[in-house]
């Protein structure tokens, strides 16, 4: 059960069409919760936590589909950084869970760098890890492997957790496609376009049951080309 994401170019133009959307519905939406708000203080009527519940999840829903667009609309600049630095940074955000789930963390080599927008990826590896954290109902272990093999730094997420059906894995990184009562459905989206405008590809793995491994992969910073896991290979060193 291997697929890789072919969807990505796709998933870009619907991020600019729901940047637009989102501020054409969000400002309307602003305003009439506050006249609301105004109209609540004055009145007595039981309806009130049910309409503003609606408008904030309305409003929910309405920031996710920003952070989906947001790639293709931030003028972040790349730069060169290590992919499992960050992912230690993304870690130390989920300290909270560690009493129930396990964190293994494998590499050896953490020098290597790609090139891209490092706030967005970021973001794409929060998505990943809650994700993963949100797949195991109670306890469980979360796996990440970070290695480079020739100019390709591959980064591995396996958990422990429910796993996917073939039908929900075909349907990974549709905009709102989602199996959870909470869920907004525009993680993995935001996941896949950010990858997408970062050169980088995805793979996921899953077995219901048993659980998940996402695998991503970067193409090393080209300025760390012609190294080799941080030795200068022979044709670059100047012989005496
Ligand atoms: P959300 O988390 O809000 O549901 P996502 O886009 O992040 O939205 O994920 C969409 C759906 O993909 C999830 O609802 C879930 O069904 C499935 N999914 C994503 N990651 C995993 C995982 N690690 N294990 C099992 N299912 C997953
Ligand atoms: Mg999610």
């Amino acid at each position: 059960q291997i697929r890789s994401v072919e969807v990505l170019e796709r998933l870009s133009s619907i991020g600019q069409i729901a940047a637009g959307v989102a501020h054409e519905i969000r400002n309307p939406l602003t305003t009439v919760k506050g006249f609301l708000q105004m109209l609540r203080d004055e009145h007595d009527f039981k309806y009130w936590d049910v309409v503003f519940s609606e408008l904030d999840q309305a409003l929910v829903t309405i920031q996710s589909l920003l952070a989906v667009s947001k790639p293709s609309l931030q003028s972040e600049s790349p730069t060169d950084f290590s992919l499992c630095v960050e992912l230690e940074n993304v870690l130390s955000l989920f300290q909270q869970e560690t009493y129930r789930i396990q964190f293994e963390k494998k590499w050896n080599d953490k020098s290597t760098r790609i090139r891209g927008k490092r706030n967005q990826i970021k973001q794409a590896l929060f998505n990943l890890v809650k994700n993963a954290c949100e797949a195991i109902e109670a306890t469980g272990v979360i796996q990440l492997e970070h290695h480079r093999t020739g100019d390709t730094v591959i980064l591995s997420i396996t958990d422990s957790g429910v796993g996917m059906s073939e039908e929900s894995l075909s349907r990974l990184g549709t905009p709102f496609f989602t199996t959870k009562a909470e869920g907004t459905g525009m993680g993995l989206a935001q996941v896949y376009s950010v990858l997408h405008e970062n050169h980088a590809s995805v793979q996921v793995e899953s077995q219901p049951g048993q659980g998940t491994t996402f695998t991503i992969q970067f193409p090393v910073s080209p300025i760390y080309r012609d190294q080799d896991g941080g030795t200068l290979r022979m044709s670059n060193v100047q012989l005496m």
